[in-house]
């Protein structure tokens, strides 16, 4: 899962990377709107985290421009303002959760966690493909009740093929999700983290397809 952080606390900014990243999260942060605007532009996240109190444009307005532009993506609204006309102009504007300086990191993490469960899984935390399943709250996979122990970017690569499961995943995706903003994975890269991945979940009757030309697509195998 990749997440955006927009937000000029500085101190925030590291306890929250830090805090999310050891979860096994994705982050890229910036303090400014501006540039906020063009990552969603050209980089695939999954969730933004916004601060409303920004040095160049106001969080809202970011907000107004995401949503203008159509995209969907969970925004979670952090702000010291807790004027009740605030956070109902936050729901206005499309943020699907609001959360009030100064918070717990715990409490972010439960909030992000429901907010991904509610917009990619629906309302059932667990997602199952042949004998895996996936909980999209504590993020581990098992297969038969089993955990399964992966490394960081086959969990990662893993937990995006089947919450996308029988739907193709590019590479172009695959590289933006496992990645900061302005990183990449070589294609070669991605191979060998799919075909290890294969390995791993060969005994327990799902398939990772190549589908040429466009990516890589997960199913149970029948
Ligand atoms: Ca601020």
């Amino acid at each position: 899962m990749n997440i955006l952080l927009v937000e000029d606390d500085s101190v925030l900014t590291n306890g929250i990377t830090q805090a999310l990243q050891q979860s096994g999260y994705t982050l890229t942060s910036t303090d400014s709107g501006r540039y906020a605007l063009q990552l969603l532009e050209v980089t695939g996240f999954d969730l933004v985290i916004l601060d409303l109190g920004l040095p160049d444009i106001d969080g809202m307005e970011v907000l107004r421009h995401l949503r203008h532009k159509k995209i969907a993506l969970p925004v979670l609204i952090l702000t010291a303002r807790d004027a009740l006309n605030d956070r109902i102009d936050g729901i206005k504007q499309g943020a699907d959760d609001y959360l009030t300086k100064p918070f717990d990191l715990g409490e972010l993490e439960a909030r992000i966690h429901a907010l991904i469960r509610r917009c990619y899984a629906g309302f059932n935390t667990q997602i199952q493909v042949g004998q895996l399943t996936l909980d999209t709250q504590s993020h581990e996979i098992t297969a038969n009740k089993q955990l399964i122990n992966l490394s960081a970017r086959e969990m990662g690569l893993l937990e995006m093929l089947i919450l996308q499961s029988g739907k193709v995943v590019c590479k172009d995706h695959i590289s933006q999700r496992l990645t900061a903003a302005g990183e990449a994975l070589a294609d070669n890269a991605i191979e060998v983290a799919i075909h290890r991945l294969r390995k791993r979940i060969e005994p327990y009757q799902v398939i990772i397809r190549t589908v040429r030309g466009l990516g890589y697509l997960l199913e149970a195998q029948s």
